[in-house]
């Protein structure tokens, strides 16, 4: 057979595994959205079948072998057909370390785990999550092991799994410099009066006209139903399939209106990233974030960079005029700024302040990594967590819900947190960039996003998988990555809000 026919043969069998993978992309969205909590164990049981025959299919004989031939003779092929191959290759060779039956096993645990923490959180009893979690936590020890490479750190194995290139080594330079300069910033400001008019933080805001609201936002930011939709979840995700269809969910709470605006307006940036790319990518083992940084710096640029700037701020205080004039009747702008750049040691992450948002995530770095290290059992997690959070931001958590476990992402993964840190500092990289050449501020003040999403369409969401990460860096920023820029931004701005000099 020719290498035509074998890709031919290729996309015929990549159509059959995205048939699959979209059933389970309606399922993986219906269970943490409409479907009834009786019928969750169920659902989860569909999408293990349908997860089992798309891997059946990837590791049978005929498609490796077929996958094989064409990753021998790739220099034959045009070079999006062969990005396309090399991705795959490597996804199956991982796989293939892994023996099958603690694969589908561990496939299983996630779904349980993900249940678990969701129903721990309602009477506080974390025994059942814990159970699953100590399965996934030997799952990854020994995956660590499966995948025969070197290290210096045990976690460096998981870190470069969700993002190409970094390791502890890496990751440790990165959290030195919050530790430095952020951590002391942090606690000085958590110690000063609040700058706002306090009357906001009392204030009901109705569900309904938040909704609406919303509404507005993500159709401003060129997010509609067109090619998205917004549910409500306890945690905020995206979830999406191809660059026509890619939802996410929020949550509205009555007493904190701006955190259902800004986890839109985040959860809207990771969506926004995946309808840019190309459309040949669709279906395609190219589809999708090239990393979990980047698909965060996505994210956070959205929600903070625009977002959370003083310009937008006027913009967003208009809308919120004009559906609650009572409540804003004393509120000015710059109490609305101050209240959405307030920084707190509370200890949501998920409700951080831009300041202390990398010290939430450098607490659950540390734990990973005295973790992995063996230096810590999987008992002594929310000792470790609640010792650290003490040390950087002064308080301890009363219990696992405040602390270690309000957080999902340990049931599906290692390794994961400090992407969500690295997702800030590339994105000040990119708003370093835009400024060249976009007036983001006037932008902003017009909620005129177009501009910005032509050009993080053009220099990162087109490209899907087909270009890594630190090389999208690279070509866009001309320069290799670099936490400067991220660090003087946050020491700018806080720095200003809370007029304090060095
Ligand atoms: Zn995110």
């Amino acid at each position: 057979m020719g290498v035509k026919e074998a890709f031919k043969k290729y996309k015929e069998t990549n159509e059959l595994v995205s048939k699959y993978n979209y059933a389970n992309f309606i399922l993986g969205f219906d269970v943490e959205t409409d479907c009834p909590e009786k019928d969750k164990e169920r659902s989860y049981e569909v999408q293990d079948f349908f997860r089992q025959k798309a891997l059946d299919i990837i590791l049978s004989k005929e498609t490796q072998d077929n996958l094989k031939y064409l990753y021998d003779n790739k220099e034959l092929l045009e070079e999006f057909e062969r990005k396309q191959i090399e991705e795959d290759y490597k996804e199956v060779l991982k796989l293939n370390k892994i023996p099958h039956d603690e694969l589908i096993k561990h496939m299983q645990n996630e779904n349980r785990a993900g249940l678990a923490w969701k129903r721990a959180r309602i009477n506080l009893d974390y025994s059942n999550f814990e159970k699953e979690l100590n399965e996934l936590i030997s799952y990854n020890f020994k995956y660590i092991d499966w995948m025969k490479k070197e290290y210096k750190h045990p976690l460096d194995i998981l870190l470069d799994d969700m993002e190409d290139g970094f390791n502890v080594a890496k990751y440790d330079e990165f959290f030195d410099l919050i530790k430095k300069d952020i951590v002391p910033l942090a606690k000085k400001i958590c110690s000063l009066p609040k700058l706002y008019n306090t009357k906001l933080d009392n204030m009901k805001f109705d569900k309904y006209k938040q909704m609406k609201i919303t509404e507005e936002i993500c159709a401003m930011m060129g997010y509609t139903n067109q090619n998205g939709c917004v549910r409500e979840t306890i945690h905020p995700f995206t979830n999406g399939i191809n660059s026509n269809d890619v939802r996410i969910t929020t949550a509205y709470d009555e007493s904190l209106f701006l955190s259902n605006i800004y986890s839109v307006m985040h959860e809207a940036g990771h969506a926004l990233y995946e309808l840019g790319q190309d459309p040949r990518l669709n279906e395609t083992s190219l589809f999708g974030g090239t990393s979990m940084g980047i698909h965060e710096s996505q994210s956070r640029f959205m929600e903070n960079y625009l977002g959370r700037s003083y310009a937008f701020t006027k913009k967003l205080y208009s809308i919120l005029k004009k559906e609650f004039p009572e409540e804003f009747s004393e509120i000015t702008v710059d109490d609305l700024y101050k209240y959405a750049n307030y920084v707190s040691n509370q200890f949501k992450r998920t409700e951080a302040d831009e300041l202390t948002y990398s010290i939430h995530i450098l607490i659950r770095y540390e734990v990973e990594k005295a973790l992995f290290n063996k230096e810590i059992t999987p008992e002594q997690i929310s000792d470790k967590f609640n010792d650290l959070f003490e040390e950087y931001l002064g308080v301890r958590p009363s219990n696992k819900l405040e602390g270690c476990f309000q957080d999902v992402h340990w049931s599906s993964g290692f390794g994961y947190f400090p992407t969500y840190a690295l997702g800030n500092a590339y994105a000040a990289m990119f708003y370093n960039k835009m400024k060249e050449t976009l007036d983001i501020d006037s932008l902003m003040e017009e909620g005129n996003f177009a501009p910005i999403n032509e050009w993080l369409d053009k220099n990162v969401h087109t490209f899907g998988k087909s270009k890594k990460n630190l090389e999208i860096i690279k070509d866009t920023c001309n320069e290799d990555f670099t936490p400067k820029y991220y660090i003087e931004y946050l020491k700018n701005k806080f720095e200003t809000i809370y007029n304090i000099k060095d």
